[in-house]
């Protein structure tokens, strides 16, 4: 079956055409710039170059007919007609405490979604109006949502609750939810099978290290912990992300600098992280240049995003009780060979080591662990996709 995975976002829509039965990735593409001039789509078939259509694009409707037509074009297509799209597969953000796994699209679960909306103002309201177009341009076949928060829901709640006043988790769910959980699920579901082990046997620190960051504690196949809250903001220092500060930092910094929600808001979210800390770059390839020319600030910002990693590999070692694995994923994860080496050294009383050779290996999934570690350490390349596509076509077999 194929199935059509949609990341829908408020002037964007990402998709990929997967063929779930071989796993292969038959066409991708990106609609930008929906409702603003100059709006264009480009679409990647299979193996072959990429193709960029200028087009008008008003709504997301008009962008889902360009996608359904590009997929289908006698030239550039893969597939000869709809009838060839097995399910739809969303991604969504936020399901609350509502949506503890993925489900098939009906008016109640568009309504739940919708009731979501304030704890995701920037994602949800854009995931809905994807879904919205889907289903209206592909009405006889399943749609699917499958949900960034779904995978953390089996936290605890001495995990997730905050020490604030009860009333306020009642009044507004205010709690930790944790993001990037299909990406958490995923890498943990191939740790298992690369390790030969039940997943359900497994206690597992996984690293999804990019742009935004986010670790978790994997306790027999179940999200214990992880270091996003009740939004993407908290945990570990970012690209631009501020990640946990004291949160009197906020209230200082809102009267001296006499900044708005909105300011303040910029500030956490696009100015901090290592950007902020270096004032060079978001990207952690520039800052490794920049720290080896001798800037200071990039170093540090380096430094002070090695410093938090590991103190949650250490956090998260002694609330599972031990540790048979941490995964490595994501942009950093994924390439950055340095970084990897600098988050574990001198972790051999926790039983982790790399091997330095094969920690240079880069673009496939490979344990990196020395001979000598009694803890693995993978590098597993992440797939969101694959594992919406997996989750949508489990769920239209079920039905
Ligand atoms: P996002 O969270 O936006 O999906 P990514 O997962 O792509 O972001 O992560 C972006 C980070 O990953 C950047 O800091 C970048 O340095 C790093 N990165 C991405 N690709 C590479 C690469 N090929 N080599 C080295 N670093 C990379």
């Amino acid at each position: 079956m194929n199935i059509l995975v949609i990341n829908a976002g408020s002037s964007s829509l990402k998709y990929q055409l997967i063929n779930v039965d071989n796993k292969k990735v038959l066409a991708k593409g990106l609609c930008e710039r929906i409702g603003i001039e100059g709006s264009q789509l480009k679409h990647t078939p299979g193996d072959k170059e990429p193709i960029v259509i200028v087009s008008p694009m008003k709504t997301h409707n008009e962008a889902i007919k360009l996608v359904i037509d590009a997929l289908i074009d006698k030239e550039h297509g893969v597939i000869s007609d709809m009838g060839e799209i097995g399910a739809v597969g969303h991604r969504v953000v936020h399901g609350g405490e509502h949506f503890k796994q993925s489900v098939i699209i009906d008016d109640e679960v568009i309504k739940a979604i919708e009731d979501c909306k304030d704890l995701a103002p920037l994602h949800n309201p854009p995931n809905l109006i994807g879904i919205n177009a889907c289903k209206q341009a592909m009405p006889n076949i399943p749609h699917v949502a499958v949900f960034d928060t779904a995978f953390h829901q089996t936290m605890p709640k001495e995990a997730f609750m905050y020490a604030l006043p009860y009333e306020y988790y009642e009044k507004y769910k205010i709690r930790k939810y944790g993001f990037h959980g299909t990406s958490h699920k995923y890498v943990a579901e191939r740790a298992a099978q690369m390790l030969g082990k039940p997943l359900d046997e497994l206690k597992l620190i996984t690293l999804h290290l990019g742009n935004g960051s986010s670790i978790s504690a994997i306790n027999k196949g179940k999200s214990i912990d992880t270091t996003m809250g009740f939004t993407p903001l908290a945990g570990v220092p970012m690209g631009t992300r501020s990640g946990d500060i004291d949160p009197a930092i906020v209230l200082f910094l809102m009267e001296k600098e006499n900044l708005s929600i909105e300011d303040i808001n910029i500030v956490l979210n696009k100015k901090s992280g290592v950007f902020g800390v270096s004032g060079v770059s978001s990207d952690f390839r520039d800052l490794e240049a920049a720290s080896k020319d001798g800037n200071d600030r990039a170093a540090l910002a380096e430094n002070i995003f090695i410093y938090n990693v590991r103190k949650y590999i250490g956090t998260y070692s002694a609330i599972l009780g031990g540790v048979d694995a941490i995964i490595f994923t994501a942009g950093i994860g994924e390439n950055n060979a340095y970084m990897r080496k600098s988050l574990v050294n001198d972790l051999q009383f926790l039983g982790i080591k790399i091997d330095l050779e094969k920690n240079e290996i880069r673009g496939k999934e490979i344990d990196i662990s020395a001979d000598d570690a009694t803890v693995r350490t993978l590098v597993i390349p992440t797939n969101e996709e694959l594992m919406i596509a997996k989750e949508t076509l489990e769920l239209v077999s079920k039905a």
